[in-house]
This record gives C-alpha cells, structure tokens and sequence, in this order.
C-alpha cells in the first residue's frame, strides 16, 4: 500500500490547492484487493505523510497506521462493495456542488459533460449525519445503476474511479458543472439538455 498511501498525499494536496476543502474535511480512499487505504480523521489534507493514512480493512479495522481512519470509513467501504470496478474514492466539500446540494433534488444536463458520471443528471443523496450507515446506504442509492459521481445533500460530493488521477477528474468536472449550472441561474432559467439531445451525445461517445 506504499503506492496508495503516496497518492492519497498527493492528491489531498491537489484538491486542497483547487479550494474542494476547507480545513480537516474531505476524504481520498485507494482500494487495493481486500485492503483500503483511507486519509486520517483529523489532519489537513495537504499535510498528509504516507505513514499518516492507515490502511482497513473491509470490516474498517485498522490493520496498519497511527492515526484514526476518516470518519467517512464507513462509505468509502460501502461504495467500493457495490462497485467492483472502482479503486479510488474523492469526498470533498466544494462550494458550488455544497451550493446544488443544499438548494436541488439532482444536478440536471446543463452541459453534455453530465454524461460522464454514467446518468442524464447527478443526483443529490439524501441527507444523513457525516459518518453514518445512513449516509453511507444514501450514497450508495444515489450511485445506483453504475454511476460514477453524486452529490450529498447539505454536505458535498463524491466521485468513484479506477484510480485517483480520474477520480479527482471526475471531482473537478463535477465542481466545474455545479458552478455553471449555479451562475446560470443567476442569468435565469437554465435551459436543460432534452433527452433526444443527450442520446445523440451518447450514440457519439460510443461511436
Ligand atoms: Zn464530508
């Protein structure tokens, strides 16, 4: 877990560098067979040191490392068993996706690029507690289908991926969209992309 642990820091550095955090929050996880390395509760996430990231177990016991686990170990555990091609996980709490969180049910198509989270929109999880099952099974409904990013309501947003260079990807895509999406209804009523509009888009992807 060397690797994984290295990359959690490196990554904890970039999306504290593109404002997706603000102190302690947010959480990286790697998945590595039966194992996870996770960021610790409690620590900056660009103050990281690879020894500071334990590593868990499936059952979220700490089988290596000093620190705490992140309290948000319980989702990170319950989103990789429901999605076995996913190895990296990135929970922030960026502003503009917190901004749809709090105020919409989904993130509609306001650009095609929803598309890549595997769904016509992103949708917003339930809101639960941070730390619990219940956020953790929310999450997982609001994932449902094989899709690749949600957003958590009064809370922020998370994206899966096979490693964290396109998980972190994904986290920026998804911020840059909420933050279109919010100034647009700043302008006005967004126009969304019908459903003749995003099958022309997919029939191209797959093309
Ligand atoms: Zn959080």
């Amino acid at each position: 877990m060397r690797d994984a642990r290295a990359a959690l820091c490196d990554y904890g550095r970039r999306v504290v560098e593109r404002g997706y955090v603000v102190g302690s929050s947010g959480n990286l996880s790697v998945r590595d067979g039966d194992l996870m390395a996770v960021t610790p509760t409690g620590v900056q996430l660009d103050r990281l040191r690879p020894e500071d990231c334990p590593v868990v177990d499936p059952a979220g016991r700490v089988v290596d490392g000093r620190l705490a686990p992140s309290s948000e170990t319980p989702m990170h555990l319950a989103l990789y068993d429901t999605a076995p091609d996913a190895s990296a996980i990135v929970h922030t709490h960026s502003v503009f996706g917190a901004v749809v969180a709090t105020t919409r049910e989904v993130l509609p198509a306001i650009h095609y690029n929803v598309l890549l989270f595997g769904g016509r929109d992103v949708r917003v999880a339930d809101y639960a507690t941070y730390g619990t099952a219940d956020l953790a099974r929310n999450v997982r409904g609001a994932l449902a289908g094989g899709r690749t990013a949600a957003l958590l309501a009064n809370h922020g947003g998370v994206t899966l991926g096979t490693d964290l260079d396109e998980a972190f990807e994904r986290t920026s895509i998804l911020e840059w969209l909420c933050e279109v999406y919010v100034r647009a209804c700043g302008m006005g009523t967004p126009r969304i992309l019908d459903d003749a509009e995003l099958a022309d888009v997919e029939a191209r992807m797959q093309g």
